[in-house]
């Protein structure tokens, strides 16, 4: 049995944060994934500038290197009003094969032990955790996805019907070189599609939408891509499951912490994951390795954020909110970069951006005399 201070299993974003703090803290590392990279993961592929901040913190740069800046975010509403203005902080759309395979060498740089290895049975003795009777470690991380192993093995169940997406991408050619275009639509909302451009004459394009309780197959999605955003005809495309943030389990089980989608941190009006992948990562690593409170590092980082970006989902579940939101952010820079930080870093609503948004809907709907 081959003994580590931190397990990591999954080496995706969250997995090699956590490898990279955990190795900075001085602690011996075993990174496994059940893939080789560079390997591929269904995404948009956009990568917000806050994390690219939380991974510079932990010595990683250059992840960006290549695709240049995306300064402007195009938002339309689902009842057809739309804003295009530049993003408090560009933003960069990464092929996932690229961004991950880079992140991962840093952790293998940094010293972590990079196996290729499919977990399949975790054990908690309360003394340490057994991964397939093969790895042993003080501490383990699940950093393994949307259908993450680990915490199954914790008894934590999937997200349920309301608090669950599904999301297909594709790559496509594109004219578009500077903006994040984001497609909202009142049928079955929440759900949008997008156009991330790479910056080289290709786009990632893709559409998802809340799951209500039944499966949605891919040609459904891929017709309401095609209707959103006509003509961008991907090739290939691949989907996969979000879990929103809005039902999260509990981040610590004894000896074993999550991160990541295994955690259901997934921002619920904009898919927005790495982000938080990477920071919740970074604290579950920082706090295995120094046997700290990863559950109290969590919320005094992210408490706050993730209880208005739930308020705000439930407000938005009533698409007319969307439509005022994105008047008032036509007419208000400061409210678009508030609903730019609400859904794409750790921004919370403040009482002025509520006021906006508030008078934006009664001039839609004014009180009946
Ligand atoms: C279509 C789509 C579009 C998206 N667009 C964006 C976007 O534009 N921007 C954004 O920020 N977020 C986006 N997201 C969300 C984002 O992709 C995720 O939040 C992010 O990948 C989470 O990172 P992670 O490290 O937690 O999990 P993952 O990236 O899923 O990594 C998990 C790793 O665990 C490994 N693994 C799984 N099971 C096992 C096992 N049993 N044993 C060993 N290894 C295992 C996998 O191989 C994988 O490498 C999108 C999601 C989808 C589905």
């Amino acid at each position: 049995m081959l003994t580590f201070d931190v397990v990591v299993v999954g080496a995706g974003p969250a997995g090699a944060a956590a490898a990279l703090a955990a190795r900075r803290e001085g602690a011996t590392v075993l990174l496994l994934d059940r893939s080789d990279f560079p390997r591929d993961k269904p995404c948009g592929d956009g990568i917000a500038s806050e994390a690219v901040t939380v991974l510079n913190a932990l010595g990683v740069h250059g992840v960006t290197d290549g695709y240049p800046p995306v300064e402007r975010l195009r938002l339309v509403a689902p009842g057809g009003a739309a804003v295009a203005r530049s993003l408090p902080r560009p933003a960069h759309t990464v092929p996932r094969r690229v961004f991950d395979e880079r992140l991962v060498r840093a952790a293998v740089a940094a010293g972590a032990d990079l196996r290729r290895h499919t977990v399949r049975e975790v054990h908690d003795d309360g003394t340490g955790v057994t991964v397939d009777g093969r790895f042993r470690a003080a501490v383990l991380i699940g950093a393994d996805g949307a259908q993450s192993v680990v915490r199954r093995a914790l008894g934590h169940a999937v997200n349920p019907p309301g608090h669950l997406a599904v999301a297909i991408r594709g790559y496509a050619p594109t004219t578009n070189t500077s903006e994040q275009v984001i497609v909202t639509t009142e049928q079955r909302w929440p759900a949008y599609a997008w156009e991330f451009p790479l910056g080289d004459g290709t786009a990632n394009v893709g559409y998802g939408e809340v799951l209500r309780g039944a499966p949605l197959s891919k040609s459904y999605l891929r017709d309401r891509l095609d209707q959103l955003i006509p003509g961008s005809r991907p090739g290939v495309v691949r989907g996969h499951h979000l879990p929103l943030s809005t039902r999260r389990p509990s981040p610590v089980v004894g000896r074993v912490l999550l991160a990541g989608d295994a955690l259901s941190l997934i921002n619920p009006f904009t898919g927005e994951g790495i982000f938080y992948a990477v920071l919740s990562g970074s604290l579950a690593g920082q706090a295995a390795a120094r046997k700290t409170d990863y559950r109290r590092a969590l919320r005094h980082r992210l408490g706050r954020h993730l209880r208005h970006s739930s308020f705000a989902a439930r407000l938005t579940r009533h698409s007319g909110v969307v439509d005022a939101a994105v008047e008032a952010a036509a007419r208000d820079a400061a409210v678009f970069d508030r609903m730019v930080e609400l859904g794409l870093g750790d921004g919370v609503f403040d009482l002025r951006t509520i006021g906006r948004i508030a008078s934006r809907l009664g001039h839609r709907h004014p009180a009946a005399p």
